[in-house]
């Protein structure tokens, strides 16, 4: 093989592969502006290596990782302030992923010539951005990859103990942190306001009956429970202890 070639070679797998992760990260995109515009919070975004997360309000931390290079993901809960649908709210953010990918496929072939550079990049565009939506639109999970096909699988048809499940799940850190707020700042009623949701949301969860670790946790809150209820009463201030998530 010549070198020129041979650069020609590294030139077009750099190109393919830069096309891959544009069409992931318009996937992750369509994601992120549907959790926003559905009213979750956005914990992090990871588009291919690069992961950002929000550590606190507005701050970003970032993380690389060259195992995650083919894939993307964005990390959502359910905010406090929208409390209604979030079943029907979190159908819509885990396919808004593949509905962006869709999307942009009419847009790039538009703007495509019928021959040259624009044309091949429209073409290889169009594969990946295929492939990218149908890997995603697959029922699958290993470990802790979870692809959208799965998930809307589950939602869709595994039952109403299992919806619960899921949006359990994305309630229980907003939830966990207005306890611990409340808690911080001396609200007794607050607190046993948002510790009796958590309670109530921990028990929908499977883990909190068969996990040996978190069993003992779930009769903590409860614990914890009681004594609020009773330093309400009797007008005492609460416990400073708190277990841990
Ligand atoms: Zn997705």
């Amino acid at each position: 093989m010549e070198p020129l070639d041979l650069l020609r070679a590294v030139g077009i797998s750099l190109a393919v592969l830069g096309i891959y992760v544009l069409a992931v990260i318009i996937h992750e995109l369509g994601h992120l502006i549907a959790c926003l515009a559905c009213g979750f919070e956005v914990d992090s975004i990871r588009v291919s290596s690069l992961k950002l997360t929000m550590s606190e309000p507005r701050r970003f931390t970032w993380h690389w990782k060259w195992s995650d290079l083919s894939s993307g993901a964005v990390g959502f809960c359910a905010s406090g302030r929208s409390t209604s649908h979030t079943g029907i709210r979190y159908v819509l953010v885990v396919i808004s992923g593949v509905a962006a990918n869709a999307a942009s496929v009419p847009l790039v072939a538009s703007w495509a010539d019928l021959r040259g550079v624009r044309a091949e990049f429209a073409g290889c565009f169009i594969a990946l951005t295929l492939l990218v939506a149908f890997t995603n639109l697959m029922p699958f999970r290993y470990r802790d990859v979870t692809l959208d096909g799965f998930l809307l699988v589950v939602f869709l048809f595994a039952g109403k103990a299992k919806r619960n499940e899921l949006i359990a799940r994305l309630k229980l850190s907003p939830l966990l942190r207005d306890f611990h707020k409340a808690h911080n700042a001396g609200d007794k009623q607050r607190a046993l306001h948002w510790l009796t949701q958590v309670i109530n949301v921990c028990r929908l969860l499977p883990e909190f009956r068969t996990k040996p670790k978190l069993i003992p946790l779930l009769a903590k809150l409860e614990n914890l429970q009681s004594n609020l209820e009773l330093a309400i009463v009797t007008e005492t201030p609460i416990a400073a202890d708190l277990p841990t998530l």
